[in-house]
Formats: C-alpha cells, sequence, structure tokens
C-alpha cells in the first residue's frame, strides 16, 4: 500500500492511500483528513483491503492525530463492507446517507458499536473535524441515491466518491484530460442516474473554490482546469436513464 500526500500546510493534512492489484476487485483509493488531533478516513474499503488500510492509517497517525470520524459515501460493498471492523477496533463514529443507515447492519454490524453509525441528512451537513469545516455535500443519484460528497475548505479537495472514478489505467493523476476520457465513460454512462442530476451537480460545484478532485477510484484532477473540464464534461454526459432506449428489450427477442 502506497500513500502521498495531497495536501499539508502543518496543521492540516490530506493523504491518499492507494491499493493496486486487488485482483477482480476494482482499485480503490483511501482518503485521510487530518486536522490537529483529529482525523477522518473516507471511503476505507471492503474485507480485501480493511487490515492493510486500519495498519497504514494508524501507522501514519502515529504519535499524532486520533481517528476520529469513518465517511461513508453510499452504501456499497467497496465501501462499507469492513465498517464492523473500523467500528470495534477504533473509537470512531461513521456517517452514511440516512437512507442507507438500516441496510449497514445486513454487512454484520455488531449491537455494541451501532449506536456510533451515525445518518446524514438528506440535505447533507458540516462536520467539524478538530476545528476544521467539513462539508458533506449532497450528490444523491451519482451514482446512490443516498450519496455524498466531501469538501474540504482548507485543502480545496471536493472528494467526489464514484463520480470521477476511472477504471484501467496505472497513473495516478490525470495529465491528459481529452486521453483519460475513455477511462471514466463507459463507468458514467452505466452508473450515474441521469444528466439532469449531474447539471445539478455541477451547478452546485461550481459555487466551491476546488483545487482539486479526488474519485474514490483511479486517477485524480489537479488544478482549476481539470477541475473545470471535469465538471463541464459531467454536466453534458447523456447517462443512465438518458439512454434508455435500447435497455427494455426482452432478451433473445
Ligand atoms: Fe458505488
Amino acid at each position: 500500500m502506497a500513500s502521498s500526500i495531497l495536501f499539508n500546510n502543518g496543521t492540516h493534512k490530506n493523504i491518499l492511500l492507494e491499493e493496486f492489484g486487488t485482483g477482480l476487485a476494482v482499485q480503490a483509493n483511501q482518503h485521510l483528513v487530518i486536522h490537529g488531533d483529529s482525523a477522518m478516513i473516507l471511503d476505507p474499503g471492503g474485507h480485501k483491503v480493511y487490515n492493510k488500510v486500519l495498519s497504514e492509517t494508524l501507522s501514519l497517525l502515529r504519535g499524532g492525530a486520533k481517528l476520529r470520524y469513518l465517511f461513508l459515501s453510499h452504501q456499497d460493498p467497496d465501501i462499507v463492507a469492513a465498517c464492523n471492523g473500523w467500528l470495534m477496533t477504533t473509537d470512531v463514529e461513521a456517517y452514511i446517507s440516512a437512507l442507507w443507515l438500516r441496510f449497514i447492519p445486513h454487512f454484520g454490524l455488531d449491537r455494541l458499536v451501532e449506536d456510533r453509525l451515525k445518518p446524514i441528512p438528506d440535505a447533507g451537513m458540516t462536520l467539524d473535524l478538530g476545528g476544521a469545516p467539513l462539508l458533506f455535500v449532497p450528490a444523491h443519484y451519482l451514482h446512490s441515491p443516498g450519496n455524498f460528497q466531501v469538501y474540504d475548505p482548507v485543502s480545496r479537495i471536493l472528494y467526489s466518491g464514484d463520480l470521477g472514478a476511472s477504471l484501467g489505467m496505472d497513473y495516478r493523476e490525470v495529465t491528459d484530460f481529452d486521453d483519460h476520457l475513455q477511462y471514466m465513460e463507459g463507468f458514467h454512462r452505466r452508473y450515474i442516474a441521469s444528466n439532469r442530476t449531474m447539471r445539478a451537480w455541477a451547478a452546485m460545484v461550481r459555487t466551491l473554490d476546488i483545487e482539486m478532485i479526488a474519485p474514490q477510484h483511479g486517477a485524480l484532477f489537479r488544478g482549476k482546469e481539470h477541475v473545470n473540464r471535469f465538471i463541464d464534461w459531467c454536466e453534458g454526459l447523456a447517462c443512465g436513464v438518458d439512454l434508455l432506449d435500447d435497455v427494455y428489450k426482452i432478451p433473445g427477442r
């Protein structure tokens, strides 16, 4: 497991943990935000990476911050499958959309830790990370119906969850935006609900000052130019129910 520092001003740090070569499982990024003595991990992943992400996180925090929060963008197994392990081995409070609160226990949540699973209201919320306000912004239907992204006003990173996911290339940062589209297109056309959703998201995030967009899978977008190109691309993409014409057909007919 490799880690790289995306932002560091002394009291505030954003660290990317990344894992490649997980076999059939989709490549995933885990992100750690540290402010002073408090830390939050985002979308820590499933059982396959649990041990490595936990030990890497604890070693990055050694002698400094305490892991206080776990952010879960949505309910997919690559996000939440190991939630019970995190709650059992640490004191974290885990946050997930209120829509999924009663589904997560199906991943095997011990009664002991159930009260540390907290709902994010549909409209989003601000979480105080040791004095730094992190925004949980709505990203519903991108792709999950109960879905959130995290905007960090200190580093100006937008953690976009599955939006911006790319699969099949081996670089960590996008350098050639046009060439990168081939690794994003298929996923977004099929997994994202509709262009109407994309346009609503684009209008919302254009009101934020964003220096980096960091998805949970694949490469990140650094700098205003790539950030804006990505938002424009989302805004113009036909996806999901926009492309239904050839979907509803009885197989074999
Ligand atoms: Fe997902």
